[in-house]
């Protein structure tokens, strides 16, 4: 890597996936682009997400309730055209993937099913500093079931001086934990931080004991290499907005492992599109749970957003999983570099504390006056992200960002210190 304009403007022009950042909308400063770094909480909106919606309006008005069955996408089994994508997105299989809801009443509907404390089995372990939504629904989880948090909810935290959860302190952890662990429920992306877990061995190690493992991958789909079949996972479940450029609030995913998919006898909060498809205009009394992932499904298809959930998701497989993977670490490690060649020589007033298990977010934390740098850099058409007391995240997502915005946040950066 080198720090210099002309090196950014050459590896723009090998970047195979370069037309994909005209497929979306940036936010404008002074006649330019912004240099939006916030994939991570909030994914640009894909051009073609106007048009689809569109569509979805305009078949509506065509056919009325008829659309279900005749819209040029028909609604009734609108779900259905995410799965084959979601599953090469989260690495399962088609059966165990299906689009439904919102991310933290899924997270709850799935810990009906998977968390289920007996006897001395009542513990949930999770990571410290995790998303308060996570927080507030493990906490409520736990006394739902009449249990209390202080007690059932086991947190893990960095080592005093470290940034990241050791690997080693995640498995002692679980072995700890025993008989007494009921569930794990971890962000497999922490959103503070940006360290990846290691899913797998969590879940060997969670299994090995007799536990449940379930994942919050809001900041790990469309981000990182996931292979939840493989690695045996239960359950999980993401949101769309973030890396999958879906839509403010879009709809949200599940993943329920193949050998849950049959299991008639899991407790569930059951809703009529959770029944087998063919049956479900009978409206027969007494539920019986569709095959795999759809059988938790509550609802009819919130197809406006839908619409939009598929225009990204599309791309995002056009674009090719294996080379938004390459991208990613070249332009996250092309960040890191530039960062540290600014900070050489200078006064450093930051410090990169995401791990190198990592995927496009890096967070500095800034010592003294990071609040003023971000605020400057703000100012001059950088979209970053502030968290108290003292981090910036920032994402370049490989889908649209640009090595040049790398280093143009690199020049902006060091004016301001
Ligand atoms: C973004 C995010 C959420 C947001 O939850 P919603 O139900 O979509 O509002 C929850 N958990 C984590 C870990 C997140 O990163």
């Amino acid at each position: 890597f080198q720090n210099t304009k002309e090196f950014a403007a050459q590896k723009d022009e090998q970047d195979i996936l370069k037309s994909y950042r005209e497929q979306f909308i940036f936010p404008q400063h002074q006649g330019k682009n912004k240099i939006y770094f916030t994939g991570n909480s909030l994914g640009l909106q894909p051009k073609k997400a106007k048009e689809a919606i569109e569509q979805e309006l305009e078949d509506w008005g065509t056919y009325g309730v008829d659309g279900h069955f005749e819209a040029k996408t028909p609604w009734y089994s609108y779900h259905e055209y995410f799965k084959k994508n979601l599953a090469q997105i989260v690495g399962a299989k088609a059966e165990e993937v299906t689009a439904m809801g919102g991310l933290t009443g899924n997270l709850h509907n799935l810990m009906v099913s998977f968390y289920q404390p007996k006897g001395k089995r009542v513990k949930i372990l999770c990571e410290a500093k995790a998303f308060p939504s996570d927080q507030y629904a493990l906490e409520t989880q736990l006394r739902f079931h009449g249990l209390d948090p202080e007690v059932a909810l086991v947190e893990l935290s960095p080592r005093e001086g470290e940034y990241e959860v050791r690997k080693e302190d995640v498995l002692s952890k679980i072995q700890e934990l025993g008989e007494e662990l009921a569930l794990v429920m971890i962000g497999g992306v922490n959103y503070y931080t940006g360290q990846v877990f290691p899913m797998e061995e969590i879940t060997a190690e969670g299994h090995k004991v007799g536990a449940l493992v379930g994942f919050d991958l809001a900041h790990a789909a469309g981000n990182i290499e996931l292979k939840l079949h493989e690695w045996g996972v239960d359950f999980a479940a993401w949101c769309s907005y973030k890396y999958l450029n879906s839509g403010p609030g879009s709809v949200a995913g599940i993943f329920v492992h193949e050998r849950h998919a049959d299991n008639q006898e899991l407790p569930r909060f059951a809703g009529w599109w959770g029944t087998p498809s063919e049956g479900r205009f009978k409206m027969e009394k007494g539920f019986k749970a569709a095959y795999g992932a759809d059988g938790w499904q509550l609802s009819n298809a919130p197809v406006l957003a839908m619409a939009v959930h598929k225009v990204a998701i599309d791309l995002h497989v056009e674009a090719g999983l294996k080379n938004l993977l390459h991208k990613q670490r070249e332009l996250t490690g092309y960040l890191e570099f530039v960062l540290n060649d600014i900070s050489e020589g200078t006064q450093v007033n930051f410090e990169i504390i995401t791990p190198k298990e990592r995927g496009s977010q890096l967070s500095i934390l800034t010592h003294g006056s990071g609040k003023e740098l971000f605020n400057k850099i703000s100012a001059e058409g950088v979209v970053a992200d502030w968290r108290e007391p003292n981090v910036i995240r920032i994402a370049p997502v490989p889908m649209y960002n640009s090595f040049m915005d790398v280093y143009e946040f690199g020049q902006l950066i060091k004016a301001s210190i």
